[in-house]
C-alpha cells in the first residue's frame, strides 16, 4: 500500500513536472492556469510538438473545454466533404457568453451605415483567429488547442481582461481533410528516434499532398469563388460576424524564419481596400507582433513578400469587409524535426511561433479595441459614401442560360451584394437585357468594395510582380454579359434572396415524336449525363432548326439535344419518365414534339443530328501531374455533371485496359516520363476513335513531342541590356511571366466544342507562358484570342503584342480519334462558369466530329 501510493506520487510528480514543463516552454512567464481544465497534453496523452494530432481528436479537445468551461462554446458550422466537423470554440466571459446574442447584434451596428452606433466602450473586439487552412501546414492547430487552453484556463490579468473586452472565436483548422491526409502521412513515418534528414520520407509527402482539401483545392484561394463547402460554411459564419480581427496561419520553406504583415507595400495589397488597413492597422498591429517574437528571440521579416491582393485569400478577404486580416508564415519543419541551414527545426518549436503571434493578435485587438470598431464602422460609411458618388452599378444577365444566371446571382448573395431583378427591360452598350433575364447591383450599397471585386476590370498597378492571379473580375469567369450603368437614379426591381433562385425546370407532357433539350444551359450536361447513364440515345444538333412545340414554334441552335420516342430500348412512358428526370436534377426545362418536320433547318432524322456516346473516362493523376487541375476536373464531374471519372497512377498506365474507355483526360505534366510503348499504345487507341483532352503543360507536351502535328507560336523576345545589378534580377525575371490575368477570346459557335455558346466573344483565363499557333486545318481552332485581348490583369506589352491572335483551344484528328488541346485551362479554380462548358463539349462531344 505504502509503495503504490508512493509510486503515485512519483508518476503524479513527474506528470506535473513534464506538464509545467511543457507549459514554460510555450506560454508567457506570468500565465496561471485553472487546474480542473487539461491542458492539451493532459487531454491527448502527449506532449504538444511530438505527434501530428488528428482532427476529431482537435475537435475532441474542444468540444471538452467547452464542456467543463462555462468560458466556452463549440459550435459546428459545417462539415468537410470526408464529413469532418467545421468548428469554432468562442471564448470570453461567462457573462459574455450569456449574452452573445445581444452582443452580435450591438457589433452589427459597426456593419450598417444607417444604424447609431451606441456606446463603443460597451462593444467588444470580435477576433476570428483561423488556422490550418493548408493542411500540410500543420504547427497551427496545434497552436490553436494551446491559444484554446490559454483563455479556457488563463487566470492571470491578460487572460481576464482579454475575456472582458473581447469575444475570441477559434477555429482550428480551415481544412480537416488535408489537415488529416498529412497528418497521418507525418506520424505514419515518425522514427524513434526521429530522423531529421530532409530527404526522409517523413519529410516528403506523396501526391496530392495534404495542402489542399477533398478535390485537392486550395482552400486559401477560395474564399472568393465559394466553390467548396468549407468556404461556404465559413463565408455563412462570416457574414453572421463580421469579426475585427481575422488570423490566416501558414507554413513555408524550412530554410526560412518567420512572416507577419505588413506584406509587401502597394504592390501586393487590394487596390478597393481603403489606405487606413495597411497604413494604419498593419502598423499598429506589427509593433505588438515583434515584440512578442523579439521576447522568445525568433528572427522574423515583414513588407519584403507575400501577396494581400487576391480578395480569395484568408487574409484579403477581412480587409474588404471592415477587419484586419493577417497572414502569419513559419518556416516548416514539415514532419517532426528537420535539418535547415541553422540548426535543427522542430515542430514544437514551430508551433510555439504560431502561439506568440495568435496571444499578440488577441493582445492587440483588445488594446486597440476602439481603434479597430472605428475602422469598420468608418469602412462601411465610406464604402455607402463611395458607392453613391460613383452612382448607377451594374447590370448583368445571359439571356439564354438561366443556370449560369442562378449559380452568378448565388455567389453574389453568398457575399451578401445586395442584387436586384429588373422590372423591365434596358439595353447598355450595345447589349439587350431583357426583363426576367436581367439583374442590377447598384454601387451605393455596403459591400460596393465587393461590387468593384465583381465586376471591374483593372489593367493598372503599381507593381509587375504577381504571387498569384492579378484579376479576379467574377462576372467574366461567368462570362456573364454586364455593363456599367452610369445613371445617378437606380434602376427599379424586387431585391433577390436565396429564396429566388429557383430552378428552371417545368414538367415537360408526353411527346408523341421526341424531347428536345438546349444545349445552351449551363447544367445540360447533368441531364444528359442521366440520360445516358439510362442507355437512352440522344443526338445533338449540329444546325440549326425550329420546329413546332409544346410551347409552339421554338428555334433551337447548335447542340440542342434530341431524344427520339420511338427508336429507344424503352417505352414511351419510361423515356418521358427520364427526361422528367433529368431535367428536374440539372434545372432545365425540356420541349415535347410531336413532330420531326422542322419549320426552318433541320428534321430531327437529318444527318446533322449525331448521337452521343455515353463518356467512359480516366484521367492521370500522381507523379508529374498537377493535383490542382485534376482536382477541377474531378470535382467540375463530380459536382457539375454528377459523372464517374477513373484516377490512375501515372506508374499503373501499363495496366489499362484502354478497350474500357473512350476518353483520356491528361492535365499538366510531363508525360514524356510514361515511356516509349504506353505512348505509342495510346496513339494507337486514339487513332481507332479515342478522345485526348489536354489541359496546358500537357498541350505542351503533346505539341513538343509530336504527339499532335501542331506548332507552337512565336514567343515574345525581350530585349534586356546584357547585363544587369544582381539585386534587380528577381523583379527583372518577374514582370516577364504571365501570373494570372484575363483576356478576350473568339470561339467558334458552331463547332461542336462551341455548342452552347451563343455569343462568339468568350473571356479566358491564363497563368502561364504557352504561345500555341492555330491549328493547321482552318475548322479547328474553337477558340482564338482577339488582336488586342487583354480584359483585366496585368501583363507586360510584350507578352501581350505575341499573344493576340494564337490559340487557346484547338483540336488535332489522328486517325478516327481526336486531341483536344486547351492552352489555358477551363476549369481554373472551380470559377470559370464561362469556360468549363468547353471542358463538358470536349467529353460529350469529342468524338462526334
Ligand atoms: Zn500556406
Amino acid at each position: 500500500m505504502k509503495i503504490t501510493r508512493l509510486m503515485t506520487a512519483i508518476v503524479c510528480l513527474c506528470l506535473a513536472i513534464s506538464a509545467k514543463a511543457q507549459s514554460d516552454y510555450f506560454f508567457p512567464q506570468e500565465a496561471r492556469f485553472d487546474p480542473k481544465i487539461p491542458s492539451p497534453e493532459k487531454y491527448l496523452g502527449y506532449e504538444i510538438g511530438t505527434l501530428h494530432t488528428r482532427h476529431d481528436a482537435i475537435v475532441g479537445y474542444m468540444r471538452e473545454l467547452a464542456r467543463l468551461s462555462n468560458r466556452a462554446k463549440l459550435d459546428t458550422i459545417g462539415e468537410t466533404y470526408e464529413h469532418r466537423q467545421l468548428v469554432v470554440l468562442t471564448v470570453t466571459t461567462p457573462e459574455n457568453l450569456n449574452n452573445l446574442e445581444e452582443i452580435r447584434q450591438e457589433h452589427l451596428k459597426l456593419v450598417d451605415p444607417t444604424a447609431d452606433n451606441g456606446d463603443l466602450n460597451a462593444q467588444k473586439s470580435i477576433v476570428l483567429l483561423g488556422y490550418n487552412v493548408h493542411g500540410n501546414e500543420p504547427s497551427s492547430s496545434e497552436a490553436a488547442m494551446l491559444t484554446a487552453y490559454y483563455y479556457v484556463a488563463g487566470l492571470h490579468a491578460e487572460v481576464t481582461n482579454a475575456l472582458e473586452e473581447g469575444v475570441i472565436m477559434i477555429d482550428p483548422a480551415f481544412n480537416p481533410d488535408g489537415r488529416d491526409r498529412h497528418s497521418t502521412w507525418a506520424n505514419t513515418y515518425k522514427g524513434d528516434p526521429m530522423v531529421s534528414d530532409p530527404v526522409d520520407a517523413e519529410h516528403n509527402e506523396m501526391w496530392p499532398r495534404g495542402r489542399t482539401n477533398h478535390y485537392w483545392y486550395d482552400l486559401n484561394r477560395d474564399w472568393l469563388p465559394l466553390a467548396h463547402v468549407e468556404s461556404q460554411a465559413r463565408i455563412e459564419f462570416y457574414h453572421k460576424w463580421y469579426p475585427n480581427v481575422v488570423t490566416d496561419f501558414h507554413e513555408m520553406g524550412t530554410n526560412s524564419t518567420y512572416f507577419f504583415e505588413p506584406t509587401k507595400p502597394y504592390g501586393s495589397e487590394n487596390p478597393v481596400v481603403p489606405r487606413d488597413n495597411y497604413d494604419g492597422l498593419n502598423n499598429l498591429f506589427a509593433e505588438y507582433f515583434h515584440e512578442a517574437l523579439d521576447e522568445i528571440g525568433s528572427l522574423y521579416f515583414t513588407k519584403e513578400a507575400y501577396d494581400n491582393s487576391y480578395p480569395g485569400y484568408g487574409s484579403t478577404y477581412p480587409d474588404i469587409h471592415g477587419a484586419l486580416g493577417l497572414v502569419f508564415e513559419q518556416a516548416s519543419s514539415r514532419g517532426h524535426i528537420q535539418d535547415s541551414d541553422m540548426g535543427k527545426v522542430a515542430f514544437a518549436f514551430t508551433i510555439k511561433n504560431h502561439l506568440t503571434s495568435s496571444l499578440a493578435t488577441v493582445r492587440a485587438a483588445v488594446g486597440e479595441k476602439p481603434t479597430l470598431l472605428n475602422h469598420m464602422s468608418n469602412y462601411f460609411e465610406t464604402a455607402v459614401d463611395e458607392g453613391n458618388q460613383a452612382g448607377g452599378g451594374w447590370v448583368f444577365g445571359d439571356q439564354a442560360d438561366d443556370t449560369r444566371n442562378q449559380a452568378f446571382l448565388d455567389l453574389l448573395l453568398r457575399h451578401r451584394i445586395k442584387t436586384y431583378a429588373l422590372d423591365e427591360s434596358i439595353s447598355l452598350g450595345g447589349k439587350q437585357f431583357e426583363a426576367g433575364n436581367a439583374f442590377y447591383v447598384p454601387n451605393g450599397q455596403k459591400q460596393y468594395r465587393m461590387v468593384r471585386t465583381m465586376f471591374e476590370q483593372v489593367t493598372q498597378f503599381h507593381d509587375s510582380i504577381f504571387y498569384d492571379a492579378s484579376s479576379w473580375t467574377a462576372a467574366l469567369t461567368y462570362n456573364m454579359p454586364y455593363e456599367r450603368y452610369a445613371g445617378k437614379a437606380g434602376l427599379n426591381g424586387a431585391e433577390l434572396t436565396f429564396d429566388d433562385l429557383t430552378s428552371g425546370y417545368e414538367s415537360v407532357p408526353n411527346a408523341r415524336y421526341a424531347y428536345l433539350i438546349e444545349w445552351d444551359e449551363y447544367y445540360a450536361p447533368k441531364a444528359l449525363n442521366y440520360l445516358l447513364e439510362r442507355g437512352l440515345y440522344v443526338n445533338s444538333a449540329f444546325k440549326e432548326f425550329s420546329l413546332e412545340t409544346h410551347e409552339g414554334v421554338k428555334e433551337f441552335s447548335y447542340g440542342t439535344l434530341m431524344i427520339p420516342v420511338a427508336r429507344q430500348e424503352v417505352d414511351a412512358d419510361l423515356v418521358h419518365a427520364f427526361v422528367e428526370e433529368a431535367t428536374d436534377l440539372a434545372g432545365i426545362k425540356a420541349y415535347a414534339a410531336n413532330t420531326g418536320y422542322s419549320t426552318t433547318g433541320i428534321d430531327l432524322g437529318s444527318r446533322n443530328f449525331r448521337t452521343i456516346r455515353q463518356p467512359k473516362a480516366l484521367m492521370v493523376i500522381g507523379g508529374s501531374t498537377s493535383s490542382y487541375e485534376a482536382g477541377e476536373v474531378w470535382h467540375l464531374l463530380d459536382s457539375k455533371v454528377g459523372m464517374p471519372i477513373t484516377k490512375v497512377w501515372e506508374d499503373n498506365l501499363g495496366r489499362v485496359d484502354w478497350s474500357k474507355y473512350n476518353t483520356l483526360v491528361l492535365v499538366s505534366g510531363y508525360y514524356g516520363s510514361l515511356g516509349e510503348n504506353t505512348i505509342n499504345r495510346i496513339k494507337q487507341w486514339v487513332r481507332e476513335g479515342g478522345t485526348v483532352i489536354t489541359i496546358r503543360n500537357a498541350t505542351s507536351w503533346a505539341v513538343s513531342s509530336k504527339f499532335v502535328n501542331e506548332e507552337f507560336a512565336d514567343r515574345p523576345e525581350f530585349d534586356n541590356p546584357d547585363r544587369m545589378d544582381y539585386v534587380t534580377a528577381g523583379d527583372v525575371r518577374g514582370s516577364t511571366a504571365i501570373g494570372g490575368s484575363m483576356y478576350m477570346a473568339d470561339i467558334d459557335i458552331t463547332h461542336p466544342l462551341g455548342f452552347g455558346y451563343t455569343r462568339r466573344d468568350l473571356p479566358v483565363y491564363r497563368n502561364h507562358s504557352i504561345f500555341l499557333k492555330p491549328s493547321k486545318d482552318p475548322f479547328s481552332t474553337v477558340v482564338k484570342y482577339t488582336e488586342n485581348p487583354l480584359l483585366s490583369g496585368y501583363v507586360k506589352q510584350q507578352n501581350l503584342e505575341k499573344l493576340g491572335g494564337t490559340a487557346s483551344l484547338i483540336v488535332s484528328g489522328i486517325g478516327r480519334g481526336n486531341v483536344i488541346m486547351f492552352a489555358d485551362n477551363p476549369n481554373f479554380r472551380g470559377m470559370w462558369y464561362g469556360t468549363n462548358k468547353l471542358f463538358l463539349n470536349a467529353l460529350f462531344f469529342g468524338n462526334l466530329f
